[in-house]
């Protein structure tokens, strides 16, 4: 047993999403997109393996290289001389000290209230010492630090404990406690999320999966893997590659975001248009709830119908119903042939008539369909170095199209003819294709590191909406022409996955302001619901959308939603003031 608690301060600060670089987070695996970056290689059409330039390592034709999100840029507040820590010094005098932060999220909204939930003592830290053993209860200012903001750098907690256990019974174990004295509690997993649901707001418990990384088994015939929450999606592709299988979605974030937040936000990604979504490829969830007691629903069928599809529950909940311990997904076969193609377009509405042309020629083996803007493609050139190798000008929107099938030949003949007659129809102004797996991590690049290089120097608001596709890219003219009055400083730009008729919208601007936020919201949740959207396609409501609910959901839907939480933990103590509004 360890002696009394003496536990150090944390004091996260950062003045909102400036991309200042950060030290690495000991367990955020840093990736290759944070390296020098050379161009991608300028070509037209087909191109030689040789041209590929970019320093990243890509194991085979689906895993696009081991790109980890960046850590979090975090400048830490660093003990004066003035204020050293002291052996007396308790979570009270730490908490003090974060109010001090330049930028926190219960500054940033100073109408939030923090809840009646009990504070942290020592003799808590003390108890989750037992449980954990002290090395996997951190206190310390530096290490702590990471857990409270999120990847984007637009939301910062001031929580001043993080609990790493490694089993179910031991997050069980801490549960029970965090509920018994009413401790509210931040589950977290590779804080890549981007509404702000994985960090605190006030001084939540960060419960951290990172170490329940064990994969249980994986079984080749059945297409199905079993593995604790805290597996990142990298290292899960890695397991299920000798297997012949791969995970049923990929997302740009893959070197650090894991399982269990793969479904607490119900991910969709870059493949969702051809293997389908988290709800429909989790099999089986076993989850802790609020008062510690463990559902098992570990299933690994296809098929079962036994009454109410209770897993379904965790999924994209968001950690405010239960703590999602072990998940058995649903694995597709790797496809033996990839291709990929990237292409400018004249207008928007030439995006639209390609991807339906995608859709009749390349049918079964169409399995992505992104686009992004100039804005996007001029972010990544400028920010980080990336060429884009077509003929481009500011009015060019760009596409990447990739199939996954069997036969090499009959694939790779199937995307050349897909691209000639897009180009013969005059719907594609320039285009490349490619089969060569390092030239296509190189080219996927050019869309999966949009977020990274809009976060870089600047502040971004994100959106992530679904549209009816004939009003997709409106809703990028649409906020420019509000946001007008705010001048070239302020730009919006688009991208996404086009394919699920899903656009990230963002608008950047040189730091975070109130006026440009309130000139934002509710303005874009308003426009997409009128238009028949949805406010939140993949990534969630967390925190930042929580109080827009009513955007996406009905009065009668809102209040069973809150029964179903008020029934799951009735203390309130999971996730607090995420996914649903303040009663
Ligand atoms: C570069 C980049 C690209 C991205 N691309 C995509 C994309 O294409 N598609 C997409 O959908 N998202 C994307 N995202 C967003 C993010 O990666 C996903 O939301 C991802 O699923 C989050 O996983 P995580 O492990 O990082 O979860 P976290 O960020 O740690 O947590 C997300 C939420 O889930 C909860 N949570 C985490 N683990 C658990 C658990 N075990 N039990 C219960 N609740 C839990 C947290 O409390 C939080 O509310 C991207 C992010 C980045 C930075």
């Amino acid at each position: 047993m360890n002696g009394p608690a003496n536990h150090g301060l944390t004091s996260p600060v950062s003045q909102g999403n400036k991309g200042e670089e950060m030290p690495p987070a000991t367990e955020r695996p840093r990736s290759g997109s944070q390296a020098e970056q050379e161009p991608v290689a300028e070509s037209v059409h087909e191109v030689p393996a040789s041209e590929a330039t970019n320093d990243e390592t890509t194991r085979d034709a689906t895993r696009r290289g081991t790109v980890a999100v960046p850590s979090t840029a975090i400048t830490r507040l660093r003990i004066s001389q003035d204020n050293p820590p002291t052996r007396e010094m308790g979570v009270r005098s730490a908490a003090r000290r974060f109010s001090s932060a330049a930028f926190l999220t219960s500054e940033r909204y100073p109408n939030l209230r923090r809840g009646p939930y009990g504070s942290l003592s020592n003799s808590h830290v003390n108890t989750f010492e037992r449980i954990l053993s002290s090395e996997r209860v951190l206190t310390n200012e530096d290490d702590v630090a990471p857990y409270n903001i999120d990847w984007i750098k637009t939301v910062c907690g001031q929580s001043k404990v993080v609990l790493r256990p490694k089993t179910t019974e031991e997050l069980s174990a801490v549960m029970k406690v965090c509920s018994e004295s009413r401790l509210a509690v931040c589950p977290q997993g590779g804080n890549t999320g981007l509404v702000g649901g994985s960090v605190p707001v006030f001084d939540e418990v960060v419960i951290s999966t990172s170490l329940m990384n064990r994969i249980n088994s994986v079984d080749g015939i059945s297409g199905t893997v079993s593995c604790q929450a805290g597996v990142v999606l990298d290292k899960l592709e890695a397991a299920l590659e000798p297997e012949g299988l791969m995970a049923p979605y990929d997302l740009g974030a893959r070197g650090s975001c894991q399982i269990g937040g793969n479904i607490s936000t119900c991910a969709g990604g870059l493949r969702l248009l051809r293997y389908g979504s988290m709800q429909a490829n989790t099999l089986g969830i076993e989850a802790v709830l609020a008062d510690g007691s463990v559902l098992n629903m570990m299933n690994c069928l296809k098929k079962d119908n036994t009454g109410y599809h209770l897993r379904q529950l965790f999924i994209g909940s968001e950690g405010t119903l239960g703590i999602v311990t072990q998940a058995v997904l649903q694995c597709p076969i790797r496809p033996r042939s990839v291709n990929l193609a990237l292409l400018s377009l004249k207008k928007f509405g030439d995006v639209l008539s390609t991807f339906a042309l995608a859709k009749r020629t390349l049918s079964e083996t169409l399995s992505s369909v992104e686009m992004m803007d100039s804005v996007c493609m001029t972010s990544v050139g400028n920010k980080l170095g990336l060429k884009c190798p077509l003929q481009s000008d500011s009015d060019t929107f760009f596409m990447v199209v990739e199939t996954h099938g069997s036969r090499e030949d009959h694939d790779m003949e199937k995307m050349s003819c897909f691209v000639q007659e897009a180009m013969d129809k005059g719907l594609v102004v320039d285009g490349i294709t490619s089969n060569e797996p390092s030239r296509m991590t190189n080219l996927w690049q050019l869309r999966e590191r949009i977020t990274e290089s809009l976060v870089k120097d600047q502040y971004v608001f994100k959106y992530d909406i679904t549209l009816p596709l004939p009003k997709f890219y409106e809703a990028v003219e649409v906020l420019k022409q509000k946001l007008e009055s705010f001048g070239s400083d302020v730009q919006v730009s688009g991208f996404g996955h086009v394919g699920d008729g899903n656009l990230h919208l963002n608008v950047t601007a040189p730091a975070y302001s109130d006026d440009l936020q309130n000139a934002i919201e509710p303005f874009v949740f308003e426009w997409t619901s009128s238009v028949g959207g949805s406010i939140s396609a993949e990534h969630g409501m967390g925190f930042k959308k929580a109080k827009f609910l009513k955007y996406g959901k009905s009065p009668e839907a809102i209040r069973l939603m809150r029964s179903v939480k008020s029934s799951m933990d009735p203390l309130g103590i999971l996730n607090p003031y995420k996914v649903l509004p303040p009663s």
